[in-house]
């Protein structure tokens, strides 16, 4: 698989064990992604029948850094915590939470489902007919999001196409805050955290919004192994506009004092260039596709342009090395 293999776990292939309040609420249907992110699920709200998203949570597996003292939850992932406060049309909503009891009991995180569960990894993998507006549009939304979370001095710190979902009108919504820390001591104080010992900067994180915008616009990776990365040598695999180009250049620029911030990207004339949603169909954009039930990875093994995923766009210039796991 060319999908990130934090999650694949062996854990993972354990039956898994849920809260009872989560139980009589909620029925649990599929695994998302086929097993491959065994802890994701789609589930109904047995009363209104509606589908959501519930990401399980092990508590001996998130580190002793990404826990929070939440005022009304209690003791909780800091993942939980941010959800619950977080509130940007580009991110996801978090419909419930349950906290697992005992050892072996798993934390339920429910989510709204956006869309059908496509993943941008997905979108990206199957060729979309894309043009620079809407690759602009897609992207635009993602600097919206984290600019809100740089706004309150939080780093996701896990920007890449799998941690990006879409619906069928190309809107976007980012999760997965399992490796979300804080720029630095000061707002959003009452997070009370247990122990952050080291804070970084958002430069890594433009860094990796350049990568999802390459990915996005070119269908591969920009670096292809470690020397290319730590070296920069980008090149692109064909002819985009020089204001796209720039864009490119400007995120992944090696020196991280010279490259864009989010404010830059924000107001830069290309990624806010003019768009019509009217012009663009799901249809026109995804000709082959048809949605199903069960999505995200359904197709990924047999998918035929498996792209090289050496460098995650998060984890080239090894940035994260006091992040969390990621395979919870
Ligand atoms: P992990 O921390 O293991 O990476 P994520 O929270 O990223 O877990 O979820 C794994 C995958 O499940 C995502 O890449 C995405 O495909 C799918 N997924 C997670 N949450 C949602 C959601 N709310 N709606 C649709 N798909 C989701
Ligand atoms: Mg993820
Ligand atoms: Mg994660």
């Amino acid at each position: 698989s060319s999908r990130g293999a934090s999650s694949i776990t062996q854990e993972s292939c354990k039956e898994v064990e849920a809260t009872k309040d989560y139980e009589s609420k909620y029925e649990t249907l599929e695994s998302i992604g086929k097993g491959a992110f065994g802890f994701v699920k789609l589930a109904r709200q047995k009363q209104t029948g509606d589908h959501v998203v519930v990401k399980f949570i092990r508590r001996s597996k998130v580190l002793k850094d990404c826990w929070a003292e939440d005022a009304t939850l209690g003791l909780v992932p800091l993942e939980v915590s941010l959800l619950a406060k977080l509130k940007h049309p580009n991110i996801v909503t978090m419909i419930d939470y349950f906290k697992g009891g005992s050892e072996d009991e798993l934390d339920q995180l429910v989510m709204e489902k956006h869309g059908s569960g496509m993943d941008l990894f997905e979108f990206i993998d199957r060729s979309p007919n894309l043009d620079e507006a809407l690759a602009s549009y897609i992207f635009r939304q993602v600097v919206s999001a984290v600019s809100y979370l740089h706004s309150l001095d939080i780093l996701h710190r896990d920007i890449k196409d799998e941690n990006i979902i879409m619906n069928e009108q190309f809107q976007v919504k980012l999760i997965d805050f399992g490796s979300a820390a804080f720029m630095k001591p000061g707002k959003f104080s009452e997070y009370a955290l247990i122990s952050i010992h080291r804070y970084s900067g958002p430069e890594l994180e433009m860094w990796s919004l350049g990568v999802t915008l390459y990915t996005l616009v070119f269908g591969e990776n920009p670096f292809y192994d470690i020397e290319e990365t730590i070296n920069c040598v980008m090149s692109l695999p064909f002819d985009v506009s020089q204001d796209l180009t720039e864009v490119l250049e400007w995120l992944l620029c090696p020196l991280p004092e010279h490259r864009a911030t989010i404010g830059d990207m924000e107001g830069d004339p290309w990624v806010q260039q003019p768009f019509n949603l009217n012009d663009y169909t799901w249809k026109d954009v995804l000709p082959n596709f048809e949605f199903h039930g069960n999505t995200a990875a359904d197709n990924r093994e047999d998918t035929p342009d498996v792209k090289k995923r050496l460098c995650s766009s998060s984890s080239s210039f090894g940035g994260h090395d006091d992040g969390c796991r990621d395979d919870n």
